[in-house]
């Protein structure tokens, strides 16, 4: 019996995508219990789409930023300011 985690029980190679209902090297249907719980994958699914709306987030409000600062200064060469 393997001591390891989540190895394929036919080739005994690593599980890598606990997604996957087959193991990517041989076919063999993996037991349920190698593999992510519907509850752990809907977990890990909203984990990532968390991440990826604050990254998303993160640059438009980065973007926008660098927007403002180039439109209120580029108007203005040099930062001088007022036209005298
Ligand atoms: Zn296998």
């Amino acid at each position: 019996m393997n001591t390891e985690n989540n190895v394929c029980p036919s080739c005994s190679r690593r599980v890598i995508n606990r997604r996957l209902p087959q193991c990517e090297f041989c076919g063999t249907d993996l037991p349920h219990d190698l593999l992510m719980s519907p509850q752990e994958l809907e977990e890990a699914d909203a984990r990532a789409r968390a991440k990826e709306r604050e990254e998303r987030q993160r640059r438009s409000a980065e973007r926008a930023a660098r927007e403002a600062r180039r439109r209120r200064g580029g108007t203005l060469p040099g930062g001088g300011g007022f036209p005298i």
